[in-house]
């Protein structure tokens, strides 16, 4: 059955879906540079915005706007005003599970390049210089993960970090799923304590007022010496500046850092310590990711202007 509707796509995604929207009959205008002030004008004459993270949903976006849903290719709602969606009955939707093996497969990645310090390996490498004594790494094999916020993708790496010989500890407020404890046989425990015997801390929460610095001056102080942290999840959960603190006392190991406070990220003393690992937020950056993300959200779109779901 075919649908009718305009879609505004403003933020670049894979070419897939709006293959699929368009031969469902649906018209597709692709401006992914639209700027702000622009959108607010060009609002009015779609039925559909579908953004990535680039583009702010704000209210007077929204307000100025005719659509009846606004879809995130991708997981995280921070940059879409949700309550003045709701307020005009527009529908919000999101690709929660597409990211998950991308992101998964890339906190593994920044776990190893941490414990064996591949990045200054390499550098230092291609500069000519030979530092191997310098680079007297750890395995992860029989070491302890601490998985805090075990939904999608912490469940995800759970599984991958099992296969890599590691124990897992994890913290969730709400009930885990109980096949995947068994499976792993993850030891569930509050969030003090996983900070204190983990050797590598893998943060896995929405960015929500309970989330904000949850990992403070505090929670670095209980960590073991020796231990790691990993945030591929959003920026505020982890408070930058007594991360730095932390990171240049010798409280804590090592961090790698996908995501920021600020993106591009404007803490330049902590970007620049030696054992600090940053990627720009790339997280669901992989082709699969992004053509799964793309495909989800617009069959979701064609089911809602249907009216099936
Ligand atoms: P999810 O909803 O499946 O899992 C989140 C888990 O966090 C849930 O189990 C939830 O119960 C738990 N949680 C909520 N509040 C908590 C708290 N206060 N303490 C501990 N746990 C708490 O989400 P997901 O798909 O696994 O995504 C996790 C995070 O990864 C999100 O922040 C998402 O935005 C982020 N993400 C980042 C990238 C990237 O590019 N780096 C890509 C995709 C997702």
């Amino acid at each position: 059955m075919q649908v009718s509707g305009r879609v505004l796509v403003c933020d670049s995604i894979d070419q897939a879906g709006i293959d699929s929207m368009k031969r469902a009959g649906l018209v597709v205008d692709y401006r992914p540079d639209i700027k702000a002030n622009e959108l607010v004008a060009a609002a009015k004459d779609y039925d559909v915005l579908v953004v990535r993270s680039r583009t702010k949903v704000t209210k007077e976006v929204i307000d100025s706007s005719n659509a009846k849903i606004i879809a995130r290719v991708g997981v995280g709602l921070d940059n879409v005003d949700v309550k003045a969606a709701e307020a005009r009955k527009i529908r919000v939707i999101n690709a929660p599970e597409a990211a998950s093996v991308a992101v998964a497969e890339l906190t593994i990645g920044l776990m190893i390049s941490l414990a064996r310090s591949i990045p200054r390996a390499d550098s230092e490498s291609k500069k000519g210089n030979w530092i191997k004594k310098e680079l007297m790494g750890t395995q992860l094999s029989g070491k302890y993960l601490g998985i805090v916020g075990v939904g999608n993708i912490g469940r995800h790496i759970g599984r991958l970090a099992k296969a890599l010989h590691m124990n897992l500890i994890g913290y969730d407020p709400f009930p885990i799923n109980k096949e995947f404890i068994s499976e792993t046989g993850m030891i569930v425990t509050d969030l003090n304590t996983l900070v204190e015997s983990a050797d590598f801390i893998t943060c896995h929460v929405p960015s929500t007022p309970e989330t904000k610095h949850m990992f403070n001056a505090d929670r670095f102080a209980k960590m073991k010496p020796s231990a790691y942290i990993i945030n591929t999840s959003r920026g505020e959960v982890i408070d930058e500046n007594s991360l730095y603190e932390a990171l240049k006392a010798g409280k804590i190991a090592g961090a790698a850092l996908d995501v920021f406070e600020v993106e591009p990220p404007t803490n330049k003393h902590l970007v620049g310590l030696s054992n600090v690992i940053c990627t720009p937020h790339i997280g669901a950056q992989t082709k699969e990711a992004q053509e799964l993300a793309s495909t989800v959200i617009a069959e979701k779109i064609i089911q809602i202007l249907r009216g099936v779901i």
